[in-house]
């Protein structure tokens, strides 16, 4: 038990502050660059904005409107090529600065003017011949299709549910001999399963690849993906870099996932993704159909 009058302040030493100065000292607080600093807010786009019908997920348009005028940067990080990606800015009403295409190989970004127009303006580009002939080999019957640095694609047979705008049919032999940003092999007949194994077995060295969740082969130039491009635009926009918050559902979402959680940011996985995305994520969202984006664009 304290002595009286040992520990006690005397009377009159504890300090008052006037009603004006404590009220900037809690407007100070508030403003902590800390806590209000805008979000570098990196979506992607099938299965975690877009339906497997293409169709938008509940609340997405909305709470993406939310999250911009609370002052953050949304963009769209995506597998698609440019092609693919341009409607779905359109109906999300989004025109964010840069814009992620092809899994981190393509950067566009927004030029100035009276109309929303965009041009590449990162674009990473490899060699594939060596990639493309022995993927033939093992998967004779797949489909290819190749994206060259200036946005143009080449394919070897259409598939029904390939944007072809800007794209032309060509012999297998003419896709292989030029610098390409990416690579696509379709394998309908395999499960996905048949095609990890068979993708691990052809062992796909000096590329980076990621298999979707269809019998979907992506191939980018060696160590590109979308994190690699979102470090570029975070620094271009000066975002600091535990202010990144990034949202997919497959395993070409790893990569930002690593990247994000790496620099203290947040890493959000779709529910309905497979078991290593979701393991790799810092955080879990409702799935697509149930608005997972919504609910945490909603909660920033
Ligand atoms: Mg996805």
């Amino acid at each position: 038990m304290t002595a009286p009058g040992e520990a006690l302040p005397e009377t009159g030493t504890v300090e008052i502050v006037p009603p004006a100065e404590a009220a900037a000292i809690v407007e100070e607080v508030a403003d902590a660059p800390a806590s209000t600093a805008p979000l570098l807010i990196a979506l992607d786009i099938d299965g975690t904005v877009l339906l497997e019908d293409e169709s938008l997920s509940p609340g997405v348009a909305d709470a993406v409107r939310h999250a911009r005028q609370a002052g953050h940067e949304v963009m769209l990080a995506t597998g698609r090529s440019w092609e693919g990606t341009r409607g779905i800015l359109r109906v999300l009403e989004l025109a964010p600065d840069y814009v992620v295409c092809s899994n981190g190989a393509v950067i566009l970004g927004r030029v100035d003017g009276d109309e929303v127009r965009y041009e590449r303006v990162h674009t990473e580009q490899f060699d594939a011949t060596e990639v493309l002939t022995r993927l033939r080999e093992h998967l004779p019957d797949a489909r290819y299709m190749v994206e060259l640095p200036d946005g143009r694609r080449l394919y070897t047979e259409p598939l029904a549910d390939w944007n072809l705008l800007n794209a032309a049919r060509v012999p297998f032999e003419e896709l292989a001999g030029q610098p390409v940003s990416r690579v696509v092999v379709v394998s309908p007949e395999h499960t996905d399963d048949d095609f990890l194994r068979l993708v691990d077995e052809i062992g796909l060295a000096h590329v980076s690849y990621a298999i979707g969740w269809t019998a979907w082969l992506d191939i980018a130039p060696h160590g590109v993906d979308k994190s690699t491009a979102l470090e570029l635009v975070r620094e271009w926009l000066g975002v600091p870099p535990e202010r990144v918050l990034v949202m997919g559902d497959g395993r070409n979402d790893v990569g930002m996932f690593t990247w994000a959680l790496g620099h203290g940011g947040r890493a959000i996985a779709m529910a309905q993704g497979p078991e290593e995305v979701r393991a790799a994520a810092g955080e879990i969202t409702a799935s697509v159909e149930d608005g997972g984006v919504a609910a945490v664009l909603r909660a920033l």
